[in-house]
């Protein structure tokens, strides 16, 4: 035991807890970087796929790695990309997944654009909780956006998702001034007519497809313009929750969130880790850090000794990270390569 990390010995009740005491739960997990959409804010320039095969780590990895981290306290897991339905053979892993004792919530991440042909799948394996991006609710500014004139496909399976009962459906909005920001409050009036958590996450500038936006939208702004549809008021904050703060429209049937990494960094909180497709585990989002977990894992290190790669790379997990308003594109990775 060291003076930064405690673990008490391995055992289910076990949580990692590091230097400034966060408890770390929470798990993604990237499944590929490949992504069907082309999300101007999100994808590099340089464009992908740029893993090959061998670099992605298998499925067997990924769940062997999985138990190494439930061992270690991780009780949380989602699974994102990339876009996690382009990878052949998800459903049969996210069945394994969904088998694997001490993960209490399992949810997955995705654009939504392979949804509705894979619905009955994703229930079958285990998955109930959805998060499905939606920057625009206009065909025309979706395809701006996205570079695909899916919007119907992805709002077909939206609904559809609904009526099979997924819940909660988090529908996640990038706020983009110039982009999006005329939508805003057509986004929050979903959470009346329907039951989804509309999340708005403010735009990080990360990659080198950082959009350089004449002026950042920051959450009280958000809040402002979508006040016309009246008083928010605050929802409990749950055991499992992330970092959303959460509120509800007067007899609404959903809610809505604000992420708000850059105006008010929930650091302090921050309960994650993410595991990239290729293997390497970031403790941070806005931190170019990473630790290679994948040529361990394939040159033979035991369980115990992959656990001790895990925790060295907590112990450096940063206290807070250091991108404000002003600054743009300090991490080179993508949003895509990390999994958001
Ligand atoms: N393909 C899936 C999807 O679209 O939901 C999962 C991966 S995507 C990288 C995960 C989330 O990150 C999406 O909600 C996306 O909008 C968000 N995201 C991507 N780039 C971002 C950025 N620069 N700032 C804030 N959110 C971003």
């Amino acid at each position: 035991m060291n003076d930064m990390f405690e673990k008490r010995n391995c055992s289910q009740q076990d949580r990692l807890i590091d230097r400034s005491n966060r408890h770390l739960n929470y798990l993604r997990v990237s499944i590929t970087d490949r992504c069907n959409l082309n999300c101007t804010y999100c994808l590099p320039f340089s464009h992908q796929p740029r893993q090959s095969h061998h670099d992605i780590l298998r499925y067997e990895e990924i769940l062997h790695l999985i138990r190494i981290f439930r061992d270690l306290g991780i009780s949380k897991i989602r699974i994102t990309g990339g876009e996690p339905l382009v990878r052949k053979g998800i459903f049969p892993f996210l069945s394994r997944l969904n088998k694997i004792s001490g993960i209490d919530d399992l949810s997955m991440t995705t654009n939504g654009m392979l949804l509705q042909d894979h619905l009955d799948k994703i229930k079958s394996a285990g998955i109930r909780r959805l998060n499905i991006s939606l920057d625009s609710l206009n065909p025309k500014n979706y395809h701006r956006i996205t570079g695909h004139d899916v919007f119907q496909k992805v709002w077909a399976g939206i609904l559809a998702a609904e009526k099979m009962g997924f819940h909660p459906i988090k529908i996640n909005v990038v706020a983009l001034r110039g982009m999006n920001d005329h939508e805003l409050t057509d986004m929050a009036r979903l959470s009346l007519s329907h039951p989804f958590h509309i999340r708005f996450i403010e735009y990080m500038p990360i990659g080198d497809s950082a959009l350089q936006l004449e002026k950042p939208l920051f959450t009280p702004e958000i809040q402002e313009r979508i006040s016309s549809l009246g008083a928010l008021y605050p929802v409990e904050r749950g055991k499992m929750d992330g970092p959303a703060r959460r509120f509800r429209f007067k007899n609404a049937k959903g809610e809505i969130g604000f992420i708000s990494p850059i105006s008010h960094h929930f650091c302090q909180t921050c309960n994650r880790l993410r595991l990239t497709a290729s293997g390497f585990l970031r403790t941070c989002l806005l931190s170019d850090h990473q630790t290679d977990l994948k040529t361990p894992l394939r040159s033979g290190f035991s369980d115990q000794q992959m656990a001790d790669v895990i925790l060295d790379a907590i112990r450096r997990k940063p206290t807070s990270h250091d991108l404000n308003s002003k600054q743009s594109a300090q991490v080179a990775s993508s949003m895509s390569a990390i999994g958001g």
